[in-house]
């Protein structure tokens, strides 16, 4: 019997990724097909499976990508073939957003389907400007209203009279171009001109922009602060309220477009601490983690693995592909024995400390000079066997280093670094076409990667640096560094970009 598919319409929320609902969330991950549009954040993309099928379904302005005709036979078909379908839009899939209709030629097909409502521009981009719709004092109602409609055409389906006669917050999504028009039709039935007006442009993103008036001074507004859509408009007294609650676009990194360069498996603390502060971060991963050429060096090292005094650890992916080929071998953390253990910072001990391992050394700067150092000062170095589990291409001072304090070291390749070339999220794309204000380094793999996959001498930003070592290989690469972090972490880097 052929497998049954399924189409689920998701609505992907307004824009903030974190925005999704969590059954959202499945349905990207599971999905064979993901079909989106343009009032979807791509970045939701990042979710969905390495093989899905991802496809565009939006209407880009003039480039007519595909209709809402073409778009149901296209639901349809693939619902019949078998497969999961996520389709994602923008907000709640019900509101204003067509689902519906979707849904109906889904049924009529005999494709199953479930609806995932999601949370609605209506009234999520108001509340990022500070603007809650409903407030016990000044409304205790709201309506959501397309402005998609000539207001003063005869055949238009809003009734402008009782919209205007409302005793609550109107909410109109669509129809930027056509304020002035539905202001003045407001006006003509009894609405006040000093009605509070806000409109929101792209809420919920870095993009975020808000504007505010009176039903009688908004058009104006638009036209000199060249205002464009999409935006939802709140029109009545809860408006003023912004003024006390706005809280998104005063984020001390609001507006600020920020490159984040890591790994894709590390990328997320920095991103989220970024995105939190309110910067638009462009996460552009530049190294993918991959297992060794070879796993003869680090098999052979854990048959021998009792002969160690040491385990030298000097990143988290050491760690992580360490006890990855450990664990193949032993099922017990005991079977680690007597071996001690040195970190070089603090990334890589809460990285052991994952796997229930403590460290016996790490050095007060997160630098393998430090960490040198540090065994210099305080181990007796002589004949003792270390063992260094690192990536392919690391910088072989600290093993010769070692060996100069008179220890037996084995510095074997646990994993390799290689260029990350998709662009899943089309954020490199934006790096290159926008710009950015700042590009972060967190490591010197980081830094040659992305100079191999990015002009970075011909990009105008300033660029930040996690230590000394990431530094030198951005001059190398002729970047010049602005500011260096210190501590070099995470927090540290952020730390510097809120200097800057
Ligand atoms: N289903 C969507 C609405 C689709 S109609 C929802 O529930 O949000 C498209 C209109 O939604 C746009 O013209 C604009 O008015 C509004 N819209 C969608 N996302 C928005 C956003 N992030 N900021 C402001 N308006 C948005």
């Amino acid at each position: 019997m052929k497998k049954a598919g399924k189409v689920y319409l998701v609505g992907a929320g307004p824009g903030d990724v974190g925005l999704i609902t969590v059954k959202g969330l499945e349905c990207i991950q599971r999905a064979e097909v993901v079909v989106y549009d343009n009032l979807v954040n791509p970045a939701l993309l990042k979710h969905a499976r390495p093989e899905a099928e991802l496809v565009f379904a939006g209407k880009l302005p003039k480039k007519h990508v595909m209709t809402q005709e073409e778009t149901n036979a296209y639901l349809v078909k693939r619902g019949l073939e078998g497969k999961i379908v996520t389709r994602l839009k923008g907000g709640d899939p019900f509101v204003f957003g067509r689902g519906s209709e979707e849904a109906d030629e889904l049924r009529q097909a005999g494709v199953a389907y479930e609806i995932v409502p999601g949370i609605s521009s209506s009234i999520s981009a108001p509340a990022y400007a500070g603007i809650p719709v409903t407030h016990r004092a000044v409304a205790t109602a709201f309506m959501v209203i397309t402005g998609h409609e000539d207001p003063t055409k005869a055949e238009t389906q809003v009734d402008w009279e009782n919209v205007a006669k409302f005793f609550g917050t109107r909410v109109i999504l669509m129809g930027v171009e056509r304020i002035g028009k539905i202001a003045g039709e407001l006006m003509k039935h009894g609405l006040s001109g000093d009605t509070p007006v806000a409109m929101v442009h792209r809420g919920t993103t870095p993009h975020q922009k808000t504007i505010s008036g009176t039903l009688a001074t908004i058009a104006g507004v638009v036209e000199r602060e060249k205002f464009q859509p999409p935006a939802v408009t709140i029109i009545g007294e809860v408006a003023r309220l912004r003024d006390k609650l706005q809280w998104f676009e005063q984020r001390p990194l609001f507006g600020k477009r920020i490159v984040v360069t890591r790994s894709r498996e590390q990328a997320s603390e920095l991103v989220k601490r970024l995105a939190e502060l309110g910067a638009d971060v462009l996460e552009i991963p530049t190294i993918a983690i991959k297992p060794p050429k070879s796993l003869a060096g680090l098999r052979e090292a854990l048959d021998g693995l009792g002969e160690y005094d040491w385990l030298v650890f000097t990143s988290p992916n050491g760690v992580t592909a360490f006890f990855r080929e450990f664990f193949q071998k032993f099922d017990d953390i005991r079977s680690l024995g007597p071996v001690k253990i040195a970190s070089v910072g603090v990334a890589t001990t809460e990285k052991l400390r994952e796997f229930h391992v403590a460290v016996d050394l790490q050095p007060e700067e997160f630098t393998t000079e430090a960490l040198l150092a540090k065994f210099k000062k305080d181990i007796s170095c002589e004949n003792l066997k270390l063992l260094l589990p690192r990536a392919d291409l690391a910088d072989e001072r600290l093993a010769r280093g070692l060996e100069d304090l008179g220890a037996i070291v084995d510095d074997i390749d646990a994993y390799q670094t290689v260029p990350d070339t998709e662009d899943r999220t089309g954020h490199r794309a934006r790096l290159l076409a926008e710009g950015a204000d700042i590009v972060t380094f967190t490591s010197s793999s980081t830094v040659n990667n992305f100079c191999k996959l990015v002009d970075a001498k011909k990009l105008s930003t300033t660029f930040v640096s996690i230590g000394p070592q990431t530094t030198a290989a951005a001059e190398a690469n002729g970047l010049k560094v602005a500011i260096e972090a210190t501590p070099h972490t995470i927090p540290g880097l952020v730390e510097a970009v809120l200097k800057l």
